[in-house]
């Protein structure tokens, strides 16, 4: 679908993937005015398929897309192209067990622009592929290493939305990382250099005994949509948890720490390394309170137990 800046836009088309063109001075390409959302499809074991909280990643959008100075879908033209994309892919939709389908909605400022300024003309699209697990431990445990001389996001900056200057901003720690072996890395805020943020892709959770914590949003951490519904799922389980600023220190003690994402489900963390000291957790396994958790939520969005959260949008 396609728009001019100041108007609204109306329902698209599906296509077959391929090269789009684009203007060399689109904004998108020139001053990063993109925004993209990532959601799942899973196959259910009757054929059908899950979608899980569509709506949320849609108001996601429209919040991003209103700090960008960007027009973007409406709730119901987003969730209605996302169902629209996922039935005419439903064939690559792996089997149960066996993954699910990535689904990768973006914005752009795809009008010409010279001078700095928000684009003319808007492109929202979306396209999808099979996916699955996003680190290569699988659930396994992933090690993290805390950076907090590179940042991924300021006050009063675009960390707080999915804005594809976000991504650019973590290759060089996230590359580093991974050349020396971790699979990912955990920021420090950016003022004090002392409290917890995120990973460069996922929301972080620290488990001591019933009580569970994870950094507040504040505008510089993603509201990731697994992190709301780990909170919701946690507090049903009987678990006691808090959104609050977490100092690194804190990390010492902790029983378990896990990161929740769409592409990273809930995954499970080994060990942190700060200050070149590592502090392992579990010896190495999966923690009971991760593997709770992964398993409340991943049987929900797969179809195994009734969805009493009305969280799932079902298609056939
Ligand atoms: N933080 C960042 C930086 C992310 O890219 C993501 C993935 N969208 C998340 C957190 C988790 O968000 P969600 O649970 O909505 O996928």
């Amino acid at each position: 679908m396609k728009c001019a800046q100041g108007e609204s836009f109306s329902n698209g088309e599906l296509q077959r993937f391929g090269n789009i063109e684009l203007s060399p001075s689109a904004g998108v390409l020139n001053y990063g005015q993109g925004l993209f959302e990532g959601l799942k499809a899973y196959r259910k074991e009757d054929g059908n398929i899950l979608l899980f909280r569509p709506e949320e990643n849609a108001l996601r959008m429209r919040l991003g897309a209103e700090r960008m100075c960007m027009p973007s879908p409406t709730v119901d033209q987003f969730v209605d192209a996302v169902k629209a994309t996922v039935l005419a892919n439903k064939r690559w939709i792996p089997p149960v067990g066996k993954g699910s389908l990535y689904i990768r909605p973006l914005l752009m400022g795809s009008g010409a622009v010279l001078g700095l300024a928000p684009a003319p003309e808007y492109t929202f699209l979306i396209y999808v592929s099979p996916v699955g697990n996003y680190f290569k431990e699988g659930v396994a445990p992933i090690h993290l290493i805390v950076e907090d001389n590179l940042h991924r996001a300021t006050p009063g900056g675009t960390g707080g939305v999915k804005t594809i200057g976000n991504y650019a901003a973590v290759l060089k720690a996230q590359s580093a990382a991974k050349e020396q072996g971790y699979s990912d890395v955990l920021y420090l805020d950016c003022v004090h250099k002392k409290y917890l943020e995120e990973v460069s892709s996922c929301n972080i959770f620290v488990v001591k005994g019933n009580l569970i914590f994870t950094p507040a949003i504040k505008g510089t951490i993603l509201p990731g949509i697994t992190r709301k519904s780990i909170i919701d799922v946690a507090r049903t389980l009987g678990f006691q948890v808090e959104e609050r600023l977490v100092h690194v220190d804190e990390l010492l003690d902790a029983d378990e720490v896990f990161c929740t994402g769409t592409a990273v489900v809930v995954s499970p963390v080994g060990s942190i390394t700060y200050h070149g000291e590592r502090v392992p957790y579990n010896e190495g396994g999966v923690g009971a309170v991760s593997q709770q958790l992964y398993s409340a939520l991943t049987r929900l969005q797969m179809g195994f137990i009734k969805d009493n959260m009305n969280w799932t949008v079902e298609l056939s």
